[in-house]
């Protein structure tokens, strides 16, 4: 099986690090041309050069998803530089807090963030894909978007919100050529995981190698997912052969089973 995304252009946000930036490097080597999102000027432009050494066309366009006008103006720049054909929705915050002292502040910025900013993005740019008959959704959920999380209600929430967005939404496009699903992570090795590490650390007193292992132990592997294994699942989802998939949340996590 080999995919070819060549003569699509899929625009990723939250791509200056992490799962992002490897997925926009794999949508690349997969031939799609990319339009990279975040807030982080520099590690966006190094990725443009990045990507346009693998052979594609890339456009850096900083957007703070937080800003509706500056999310207007992200689907602007890409409109000229000819369309979204894939969208990837993987712009994301967290952070570990107990219920009763989530503020209302930060469960609005994380919903805004993790469920407001896709929505819009969707809005912006499925009826073009429609129109022209091919496109792809990918919202990066999380498995917290299937099972609740100590200290994590309001990400929960958030994930939840996301991945009942991308069931509906595939249903009211099923019949166009479009399909969007939601890709669901475990553990994945990067800053957001980083920081849930060195808060256990801080709160425990625990070694960093001891607070890894607190993380995964109820993993089957036993190990986290590495951001290019997310990446290739993306790329897979954005491809022709998996056309009739849509409306699905896809476990990416070492193996924990649940629906
Ligand atoms: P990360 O390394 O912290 O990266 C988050 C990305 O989101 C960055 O590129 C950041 O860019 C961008 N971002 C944050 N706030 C933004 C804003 N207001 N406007 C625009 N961009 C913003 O996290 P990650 O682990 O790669 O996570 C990516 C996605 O995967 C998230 O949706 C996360 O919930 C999901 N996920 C992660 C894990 C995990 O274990 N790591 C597991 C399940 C799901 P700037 O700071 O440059 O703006």
């Amino acid at each position: 099986m080999k995919i070819d995304l060549s003569g699509k252009t899929a625009l990723v946000t939250g791509a200056s690090r992490g799962i992002g930036r490897a997925t926009a490097l794999e949508l690349a080597r997969a031939g799609a041309n990319l339009i990279v999102s975040a807030r982080s000027v520099n590690e966006l432009e190094q990725l443009q050069l990045e990507l346009q050494q693998l052979g594609v066309k890339a456009l850096a366009v900083p957007c703070d998803v937080l800003d509706d006008n500056s999310l207007k103006e992200l689907e602007a720049r890409a409109s000229e530089f000819g369309g979204v054909d894939i969208l990837v929705n993987n712009a994301g915050i967290t952070q570990g807090v107990k219920f009763v002292d989530t503020s209302l502040e930060l469960w609005t910025k994380i919903q805004r963030i993790n469920v407001d900013a896709a929505m819009r993005l969707m809005q912006l740019t499925l009826e073009d894909m429609a129109q022209k008959k091919w496109g792809r959704v990918i919202n990066i959920a999380s498995i917290a978007a299937k099972h609740g999380l100590r200290y994590s209600a309001a990400y929960n929430a958030s994930k939840h919100a996301l991945l009942g967005l991308t069931r509906s939404v595939a249903l009211d496009y099923a019949k166009t050529g479009v399909t969007v699903n939601a890709v669901c992570p475990g553990w994945v090795s990067t800053e957001m995981v980083e920081q849930t590490v060195q808060n256990i650390m801080q709160k425990t007193g625990r070694s960093r190698e001891d607070a890894i292992a607190s993380l995964v132990k109820d993993v089957p592997m036993g190990r986290m997912v590495t951001p290019e294994e997310v990446a290739n699942l993306v790329v897979f989802l954005a491809s022709n052969q998996a056309a009739a998939i849509t409306g699905q949340g896809l476990n990416i996590d070492g193996g924990t089973v649940m629906s």
